[in-house]
């Protein structure tokens, strides 16, 4: 299968994902060092929420992996994000409103025909249904009338002889 162009807001996604690990990672390790210098029952407490951070920032580091290679779970994961972004922003005071904004777009973009393609969510290319129960028959047929009419090869009509397009289906008739 041919690779899909990386849509630019996937690679932007992927970007602030990476990015929001990165600010998760370094503030994960400031407070298990702060945790270490301060010891005793903050030790514990620091260290568990410091480790949290670091867990969530590989995390970020694993759904921009995901996005940047169009993996179907990193479509998934991040659409689940975003529903909990929209469902606490709603929670919240006005103050999330940001919040409620970006991950509504963020919702709205994951759910594109294109981006879906690019997540294996929906199929390539959409072809066209093959038209069942058409017995093919050759393209010229003599009517009763002894007027010979055109059948087109696509849907079976029959169209006037001097016809250039089938006028049930559309199709280029070749007489
Ligand atoms: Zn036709």
């Amino acid at each position: 299968m041919a690779r899909l162009v990386r849509p630019t807001g996937v690679i932007i996604l992927a970007l602030l994902a990476a990015l929001e690990g990165f600010i998760l990672i370094i503030v994960g390790l400031f407070l298990a060092a702060l945790a270490g210098v301060l010891g005793g029952l903050l030790f514990a407490v620091g260290g568990s929420i410091g480790g949290l951070f670091i867990l969530f920032g590989i995390m970020n580091f694993v759904v921009a992996y995901g996005y940047w290679n169009g993996s179907g779970w990193a479509w998934i994961v991040g659409l689940i994000l975003a529903i909990i972004g929209v469902i606490r922003a709603l929670l919240s005071s006005w103050t999330g409103l940001i919040s409620l904004l970006t991950n509504g777009l963020i919702i709205y973009y994951l759910t594109r025909p294109h981006v879906q393609r690019f997540f294996g969510k929906a199929p390539a290319l959409t072809p066209p249904p093959p038209t069942p129960s058409f017995v093919p028959s050759p393209p010229s047929t003599p009517t009763s009338q002894g007027r010979t009419r055109i059948r087109c090869p696509k849907c079976g009509s029959l169209n006037e002889e001097d016809a250039k397009f089938c006028k049930t289906c559309g199709t280029k008739l070749v007489p």
